[in-house]
C-alpha cells in the first residue's frame, strides 16, 4: 500500500498542488464525498469522453465509475452535448416549461409503465418529494426501507436493522432532525417476514426500496420475494416507491421492466440527464388523480414539493437527448453484453486465486464482495467490507489507468466500454491479486 501511495503521488503531481490551492473549500473539495479516495488526495479532471478521463497530470483512465452512475451514458454523449448547446443559448433559467419535459415524461412512461411523470434536480429530491405525496396522501406517518439502503440524503432512509433487530440510526447519521424511528421502519432486504411485522403496525405510507440493492455490494433478489413485497405493501395499504436511479442499469425500462414489477411510484435520476442534473419521479394515475383532487395540499407554491430550478431547460433538453439518442434498446443490449463478459472475467480471476468472494451483476453493473456466497441482505454485505482491500484495490487499479467507483467495488459499462477495456482491467486486476495472494 506504502508504495502503491507513493505511486500515485508520483503520477499526480498537478492534483496535489491542485488540493493544495483549494483554502477556500471546506475539506478542500467541492463537496466533501471528493475527499473519499484511496489516495492522499483527489485526482483532478481535465477531460471526460465516452469511458475516457484524462486528469490535470495527463494521465488517461479507463472509467468503470462513471460517476457512480451519473455517467452511465458515456462522458459527454454527443447527443446530449449538442441539445443542451443549442439549448442552453435561448434561455437558462425561467421557471416556464419547454416542450422536451411532455417528450422526456412520454418515454419515461413508456419505459417504466407509470403514467404521470415530475422532474427534480438529484434522486434524492425526488425521493423526498415522493415520500411527502404519499404521507399526504395515506395520512400515515411512516416510511419504510431496507437495512443498508442508499437513497440520496433522505432523513428518513437513515435507519438500519440494529443488532436487536429493532431499527436504529445508520452510523454516522449527520444531524438527524429527530430520531429516525420516529419517521421510519427498517426490514432487512429479501426478509419478507421482517417486512409483514414493520406493515403490520399500520402507520407506513410508503416502502422506499431499490428492487436490487445497490449501494452495499449488489444484492440481489431472491425468487419471490419483489412480488412478496407487492403483495404485502397491497395487503397494508401501503403504497410502493421503486428507486431506480442505480437499478436502471438492469434495462431501458430498468428493473421495474426487467422483472415486470408493479410500483405506485418511480424514482430516478443520475443517468437520465446524460450527466446534466435532474431528477424524477412518475406516478400511477390512481395517485395522480388522488394528489390532484386534494385541495389542501400546496402543490403549486411552498408546500414542500418541488424547486426553483427543477425542470429547468437544459435539464429537460438533457433528458430528452439521453433516453431518445443515447440509452437506447439497443446501447442497452451492448453494455449488458459488455457488463456479462466483465462478470465472467472475474470470476474467473478469482477462482483462479482460490478466494471465496462472490461476484453479482445487474445488466450493465457488476460488483464483487470478499464473501461467497454472495450476502442477501444489507447487513450481511456490510459485514463482508473490508476498507483497506477495497483502497488498495482501488490505488493498484488507478496507478494502472483504470477507475473503479470510490464507494463500490462496482464496474459500470457505458456505450462505449469495449471488451478491451474489459480486457485492460482483468489484467491489472489478475496482477494485483497475484502480489496480494
Ligand atoms: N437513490 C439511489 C439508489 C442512489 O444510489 C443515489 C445516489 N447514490 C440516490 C438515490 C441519490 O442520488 P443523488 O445523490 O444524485 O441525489
Amino acid at each position: 500500500m506504502a508504495r502503491e501511495r507513493a505511486t500515485f503521488a508520483d503520477r499526480h503531481p498537478g492534483s496535489r498542488a491542485a488540493y493544495q490551492r483549494s483554502d477556500h473549500l471546506f475539506g478542500r473539495v467541492p463537496m466533501t464525498w471528493m475527499n473519499k479516495t484511496a489516495g492522499d488526495f483527489p485526482v483532478y479532471l481535465a477531460t471526460a469522453r465516452g469511458n475516457r478521463i484524462v486528469d490535470v497530470d495527463g494521465n488517461e483512465f479507463v472509467d468503470f465509475a462513471l460517476g457512480d452512475t451519473g455517467a452511465m451514458a458515456g462522458h459527454s454523449p454527443a447527443p446530449v452535448v449538442a441539445a443542451v448547446t443549442e439549448r442552453v443559448q435561448r434561455g437558462l433559467a425561467t421557471m416556464m416549461p419547454t416542450e422536451d419535459a411532455a417528450v422526456a415524461g412520454a418515454e419515461l412512461a413508456r419505459r417504466f409503465g407509470l403514467p404521470a411523470w415530475s422532474f427534480a434536480l438529484t434522486a434524492t429530491d425526488a425521493n423526498r418529494w415522493a415520500i411527502r405525496l404519499l404521507r399526504a396522501v395515506t395520512g400515515r406517518p411512516k416510511i419504510l426501507v431496507n437495512s443498508y439502503c442508499y437513497h440520496g440524503s433522505v432523513d428518513e432512509s437513515l435507519i438500519v436493522v440494529g443488532p436487536d433487530g429493532r431499527g436504529a440510526s445508520r452510523e454516522g447519521n449527520v444531524g438527524a432532525p429527530v430520531d429516525v424511528t420516529l419517521t421510519s421502519r427498517v426490514a432487512e432486504f429479501n426478509d419478507l417476514e421482517g417486512l409483514e411485522r414493520e406493515l403490520a403496525h399500520g402507520d407506513v405510507a410508503a416502502v422506499l426500496m431499490e428492487p436490487a440493492l445497490t449501494n452495499i455490494g449488489i444484492v440481489l433478489p431472491d425468487d419471490g420475494y419483489l412480488a412478496g413485497v407487492r403483495e404485502l405493501t397491497r395487503r397494508h395499504g401501503t403504497y410502493l416507491i421503486n428507486d431506480e436511479t442505480h437499478t436502471f442499469s438492469a434495462g431501458p425500462g430498468g428493473a421495474t421492466a426487467f422483472w415486470g414489477l408493479e410500483p405506485d411510484v418511480l424514482t430516478i435520476g443520475k443517468a437520465i440527464g446524460g450527466g446534466v442534473p435532474v431528477g424524477a419521479y412518475g406516478l400511477s394515475a390512481e395517485l395522480a388523480d388522488a394528489l390532484s383532487g386534494r385541495g389542501d395540499l400546496d402543490l403549486v407554491d411552498m408546500g414542500g414539493v418541488g424547486g426553483t430550478l427543477a425542470g429547468n431547460p437544459v435539464s429537460m433538453a438533457a433528458t430528452r437527448a439521453t433516453l431518445q439518442e443515447v440509452l437506447t434498446d439497443a446501447a442497452f443490449a451492448t453494455m449488458i453484453e459488455t457488463a456479462s463478459a466483465f462478470a465472467d472475467g472475474l470470476i474467473r480471476i478469482i477462482e483462479g486465486y482460490g478466494l471465496p468472494w462472490s461476484v453479482s451483476r445487474l445488466g450493465a453493473r457488476v460488483e464483487y464482495r470478499f464473501a461467497s456466497p454472495a450476502p442477501r441482505n444489507g447487513t450481511e454485505s456490510a459485514a463482508t467490507a473490508n476498507a483497506e482491500l477495497e483502497d488498495f484495490l482501488h490505488l493498484y487499479l488507478a496507478n494502472r489507468g483504470v477507475l473503479l467507483t470510490p464507494f463500490h467495488n462496482m464496474a459500470l459499462m457505458c456505450p462505449e466500454t469495449s471488451l478491451a477495456d474489459v480486457a485492460r482491467h482483468h489484467e491489472i486486476f489478475d496482477a494485483a491479486l497475484k502480489e496480494l495472494t
